[in-house]
């Protein structure tokens, strides 16, 4: 039998993760990403990249740590071997503070990063203003550089990019036979999700290689994340928000608010401000549907809605969604699947 063909929709840290665990879980299909936004365009090259989780409050905790233990190994494994650098992975140690004690002392995913214990009173001076804190070792992505070794893995194994704007997933039935809808905050367009919901978050890059280790600031409203080349300082959480405007008295408000936690950031240089829609969603639509029209079947599998954590649950995210297009597969009936082919 020729191979299925399967296209995934959206190229960002997502789409690149879940066309990656296609190839790995079904070798013989033939998948294309269609995007209209490849990096360094999409909301998945603004963000900071750390591993820390985001609770979604619609999916049970033990899904969402098996979610996050897989990306932590994957990752943690990358950030082990002579690809590290190109794939801008990297573990990073710090703090994660509180002006009072959390309810939860202890999060759910406390026992997959590394070395997570309670702050020393010794290292609670660095912090004056706060009482309480966490320090672990976790991992970060540069994100750029991520998605560009992402591409490069998946062309070196056949997969097929194209710049293409998907109106309407149904467009995709006779060309494709199952269709990946990775499309993030374009999923509330493309098949009409109003229980998707952007949150702008606004951040700044800076050049500040003093600075080594992160600093997240309760529930991570402010924080700083040091990368490979450029430190992240954020942020803003603004729900409904659709402009992708830089706004000025926000980026002053960020760096004062950083500074604050770290006074060694007030000699940072070269600031650049970026602006990214996170695809929020009370729990990830991660499920097959199948569109019928005129007696026609298409398979479809979503994988859309990570909001503020879609680096921390990419790889386990795409795992399932690769596993769901596994099961489409199966389902194909031969002659649809031959008429096609
Ligand atoms: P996107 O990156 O938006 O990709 C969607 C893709 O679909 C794009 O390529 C787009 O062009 C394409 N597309 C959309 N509609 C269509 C269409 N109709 N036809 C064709 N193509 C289409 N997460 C973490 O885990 N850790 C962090 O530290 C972190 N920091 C963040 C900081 C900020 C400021 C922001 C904004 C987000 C942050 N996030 C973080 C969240 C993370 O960025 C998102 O969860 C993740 O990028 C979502 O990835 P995605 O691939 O679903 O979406």
């Amino acid at each position: 039998m020729a191979a299925p063909k399967v296209a995934v929709v959206g190229a960002g840290v997502i789409g690149l993760s879940t066309a990656l665990c296609i190839t790995e879980t079904c070798p013989s299909c033939s998948v294309t990403v269609l995007s209209d936004q490849f990096s360094p365009n999409t909301t998945s090259d603004v963000a900071a990249g750390m591993l820390i989780p985001h609770t979604y409050p619609g999916t049970p905790i033990h899904v969402q740590k098996q979610w996050f233990k897989e990306t932590f190994t994957f990752l943690f494994a990358i950030s082990n071997s002579p690809e590290a650098s190109e794939a801008g992975i990297h573990l990073v140690s710090g703090w994660q503070v509180f002006k009072n004690t959390p309810k939860e002392e202890l999060p759910f995913w406390s026992d997959v990063v590394l070395g997570f214990r309670p702050m020393s009173e010794a290292e609670l001076q660095k912090f004056p203003e706060h009482r309480f804190g966490q320090t672990f070792t976790t991992l970060k992505c540069d994100c750029p550089p991520y998605l560009l070794w992402l591409e490069k893995r998946l062309k070196a194994t056949g997969v097929q990019m194209h710049t293409r704007k998907v109106a309407d997933l149904w467009d995709l039935h006779s060309e494709y036979n199952v269709v990946v809808n990775c499309a993030g905050i374009g999923a509330h367009q493309l098949v009409g999700d109003e229980k998707l919901f952007p949150v702008r978050g606004q951040v700044l890059k800076v050049h500040a290689p003093w600075v080594k280790n992160f600093i997240r600031d309760g529930d991570g409203l402010t924080y700083i994340y040091p990368g490979i080349h450029r430190v992240t300082l954020g942020g803003t959480r603004e729900k409904g928000s659709w402009s992708l405007s830089p706004d000025p008295g926000t980026t002053k408000d960020i760096f004062d608010r950083c500074c604050s936690l770290e006074p060694a950031l007030r000699g940072a240089r070269d600031i650049e401000v970026k602006v990214g829609l996170r695809p929020s969603r009370r729990c990830v639509r991660l499920q097959r549907e199948v569109l019928s029209r005129g007696g026609v079947k298409f398979p479809v599998v979503h994988n859309y809605g990570h909001g503020a954590g879609g680096f921390s649950v990419q790889r386990g995210t795409a795992k399932e969604a690769a596993r769901l297009v596994g099961e489409c597969i199966a389902t194909l009936p031969g002659s649809s699947l031959r008429a096609k082919l």
